[in-house]
């Protein structure tokens, strides 16, 4: 089976686990494990942030960080396709008691005039807005991307209005090699960063949050509270650091990938609206009287595995398991749905 279904679906490599086996590792809720504290400095460094905190999964980073910003009668603003109100089981309200204001974005990514205009006046019958949550890459957005250039003007109305501004940057690095900016440069725009390992940089588990020393001292108090704090997880983290050491650059090579899928995709008579393809990911819809579930199901029977995004929707992710010869294989047999 060719698996498609995200880019977390990665095994680690032999070079990876003996990196994870030769781990020096110690008690991480005593800040005495030294490969997790390495894994911290290193993302600290990269992105020119103050502090750092490993957490088990990139949705506890996104809750961490909604929790420390925001309280209860206040509300954070995000695009509605976005992770932190879609996908982690509305924990913004369970974990925060937070409400949320939702922008209809573009591909997932939002302007600083609709943040503007989404802000909410200084009334006592209405949620105090609090927070600005960004997704980069947008994942339900087709794998869309902001460049440092595009968040800016975000950044400065969230300054100008007293706002927090969070990036949930689960494929920050997909962003990245695409815009060509540098990690310093999303550094320097956020007041707190969610960087995932277990995704296309292909670690089995963890996200680091970024953030100044007051906010990661906070972090800390709420990922012991959620039940994440973790002992010798060195082990862990020693495989995010063999990720961030060796499969960033080739990122781009997923992404080149994913173009040509979609290509193959564009000419099957079954499918419309194919989102634009900016990185790993493809998202298009099957025409009726095809179904998400029909098409997958066709597909299932070729030996390729994709997950539906909708009842007529259809996502592909490629990633570092996906190789050139599986790469062949798929555009062969997408070629027998013709
Ligand atoms: C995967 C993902 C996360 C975090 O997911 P976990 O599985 O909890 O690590 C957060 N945001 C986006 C956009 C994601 O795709």
């Amino acid at each position: 089976m060719i698996n498609l279904i995200s880019d977390t679906v990665t095994q680690p490599c032999k070079s990876m686990l003996k990196a994870m086996m030769e781990a020096e590792v110690g008690d991480d809720v005593f800040g005495q494990d030294p490969t997790i504290n390495a894994l911290e400095a290193k993302l600290m460094d990269m992105f020119g942030m103050e502090a750092a905190v490993y957490c088990p999964s990139g949705t506890m980073t996104n809750q961490i960080a909604i929790r420390v910003h925001i309280g209860l009668l206040e509300e954070l603003i995000c695009d509605i396709n976005s992770h932190v109100y879609q996908s982690e089981t509305g924990g913004y309200a369970a974990n925060s008691g937070a409400g949320v204001k939702l922008i209809h974005g573009t591909n997932g990514k939002i302007t600083a005039e609709q943040v503007k205009m989404a802000i909410n006046p200084d009334y006592d019958w209405v949620p105090k807005s609090k927070l600005v949550v960004l997704e980069n890459t947008c994942n339900k957005g087709g794998g869309c991307y902001y460049t440092a250039e595009e968040i800016e003007p975000i950044t400065a109305l969230c300054k100008e209005e007293g706002l927090k501004l969070h990036l949930d940057g689960a494929r920050i690095f997909n962003a990245l090699i695409e815009s060509g900016d540098k990690p310093q440069s999303m550094g320097r725009l956020f007041d707190s960063i969610s960087v995932c390992l277990s995704k296309g940089l292909g670690a089995p588990v963890g996200s680091v949050l970024l953030g100044n020393k007051d906010f990661i001292k906070q972090a800390r108090r709420c990922r012991k509270a959620m039940g994440g704090g973790m002992r010798q997880a060195g082990y862990l983290a020693a495989a995010c650091i063999y990720a961030l050491d060796h499969n960033i650059d080739r990122l781009k090579i997923d992404h080149d990938r994913a173009k040509l899928i979609a290509q193959k995709v564009a000419e099957l008579p079954m499918v419309e609206n194919i989102r634009p393809v900016h990185t790993n990911i493809l998202i298009f819809d099957v025409k009726p009287p095809h179904t998400s579930a029909s098409f997958i199901k066709k597909l299932e029977e070729l030996g390729i595995l994709a997950v539906p995004f909708g009842p007529q929707t259809v996502r592909f992710v490629t990633h570092l398991d996906f190789t050139e010869a599986m790469l062949d294989q798929v555009l062969t047999k997408l070629q027998m749905l013709q």
